[in-house]
């Protein structure tokens, strides 16, 4: 049998993107390999958020370039966010001849077609063409998690802050019909899923035509079944109370809400065209802390945005500190080719940033630490999810990781006892 290894680049989307792929390749009888050694076909499913995952790409081009050179039948493709600019696709296939197909993030179902072509002789294909079709019907995807699971509720975005290359490289914005997804949602739960995600650059504008989000969130909610559903990524300026007071009230809603902040300046959020200032994100945060105490919050900061100052910064740390995150993504701002914030007077020097960042980092850890040694004497619910040694590992409804000793088999929920923290960490015992 032949088998095709697809190495993954970003974010969880990607994860999922990949998950689809090798099922549209084991349709066509071709399996997964485990290593890129073994593959017949590789493929790289690449991301441009931020540089770093395109200087990975061309690193990992290099290997892949000698296991060709040993195998000679080898068929090598390179697609996603990144290959969807043209002019980067162009300048990959000068440096990288011996890549056979070259296409971004629209047509990835026809991959194995593009394959079969190569076999067939053609030498090189590039197939940037936009198709902003939404895929109908439930999404064939080969997950390898057996308990949780992620969802495409859509594609696209349309909000264009002036950082980001998503927009440009993934379209515009467009949502799967509500029935599909509770379909694909309904039959997760029924093969045993206990933690479905949904995905989206923004959730919160879901809308196929007569069901928005907080309409498909309330349908999924009742699908019967022990299990959790989370969703991200929420846009602050669209995340609505109606949608805040749902999760408060279902119990199969996770209590765990990832708002990416981005800067704690209004000044840098307004350059940004995050379209919310400080005082609207705290209204948020204070409504969804009144309604749900303990529920688990995260965010994305970027430190450097061109022009930000001493001052911006120490706005964010104090954004940050005010409101406790459990958990902080941070990113150093990387200049994208394309977009409003690349040409920008003011770009902060490298130094500078990666100063702010690790303060940034430090602040965090303490906050973290503080947060999850206040958790210790409670008793959360904790889906399985793994283990640690001998112990056994999983997540709270907050998305807290906890370590406890128990019988709990994975993928089943157990009450555990909080007894004791170590960083963000969690530890304790299911108590009967
Ligand atoms: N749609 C989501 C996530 C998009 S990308 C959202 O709006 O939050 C994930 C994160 O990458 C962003 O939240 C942002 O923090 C970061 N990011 C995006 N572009 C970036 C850039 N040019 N430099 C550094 N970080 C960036
Ligand atoms: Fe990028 Fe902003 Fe869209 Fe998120 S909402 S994907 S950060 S443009």
């Amino acid at each position: 049998m032949e088998l095709v290894y697809i190495k993954t680049y970003g974010c969880q989307m990607n994860v999922h993107e990949t998950e689809k792929m090798y099922a549209s390749f084991a349709s066509r009888d071709i399996g997964k390999a485990e290593r890129a050694e073994d593959a017949d076909i590789i493929i790289l499913n690449t991301c441009c958020v931020r540089e770093g995952a395109e200087t990975r790409v061309i690193g990992n081009l290099g290997l892949v370039k000698k296991l060709k050179e040993n195998k000679r039948g080898l068929i090598v493709a390179v697609c996603g966010c990144m290959t969807q600019q043209r002019a980067v696709a162009e300048k990959l296939h000068k440096r990288c001849p011996f890549v056979n197909v070259i296409t971004g993030t629209y047509k990835l179902p026809q991959l194995p077609d593009m394959v079969e072509r190569v076999k067939n002789g053609e030498k090189f294909i590039l197939d940037l063409d936009k198709d902003e079709r939404v895929p109908c019907g439930v999404n064939a995807a080969m997950r390898t998690d057996k308990v949780s699971a992620f969802v495409n509720i859509m594609y696209g975005c349309d909000n264009f802050c002036t950082y980001c290359i998503v927009p440009y490289v993934k379209g515009h914005e467009r949502s799967r019909r509500s029935a599909d997804i509770i379909r694909e949602v309904t039959e997760l739960v029924e093969r045993g899923y206990k933690e479905i995600t949904l995905l989206g650059q923004n959730v919160n504008s879901y809308n196929d035509g007569e069901t928005d989000f907080v309409k498909l969130l309330d349908e999924l909610s009742l699908i019967p079944g022990d299990h959790w559903i989370k969703f991200m990524t929420s846009h602050p300026k669209d995340l609505s109370d109606d949608v805040i007071r749902l999760i408060a009230e279902r119990p199969r809603l996770a209590k765990y809400i990832h708002l990416p902040l981005q800067s704690g300046s209004d000044r840098i959020l307004a350059l940004m065209n995050r379209k919310y200032d400080m005082a609207a994100y705290m209204h948020k945060i204070e409504f969804i802390r009144k309604l749900m105490p303990d529920a688990g919050l995260s965010s994305d900061i970027i430190v450097g945005f061109p022009t930000e100052t001493e001052e911006d910064h120490l706005l964010t740390e104090k954004a940050v500190k005010d409101i406790g995150y459990n958990n902080l993504f941070t990113f150093i701002y990387s200049k994208r080719t394309g977009t409003p914030a690349a040409t920008m007077d003011g770009q902060v020097p490298e130094e500078i940033k990666k100063e702010r960042i690790s303060r940034l980092i430090d602040l965090q850890a303490d906050i973290a630490s503080a947060r999850a040694a206040a958790c210790v004497g409670k008793t959360c619910r904790v889906l399985c999810d793994g283990r640690e040694g001998k112990k056994l590992k999983g997540k709270t409804s907050a998305d807290r990781v906890i370590v406890f000793d128990g019988d709990a088999a994975v993928g089943e929920f157990a009450d555990v006892l909080v007894t004791s923290s170590k960083n963000s960490k969690l530890y304790g015992k299911a108590v009967k």
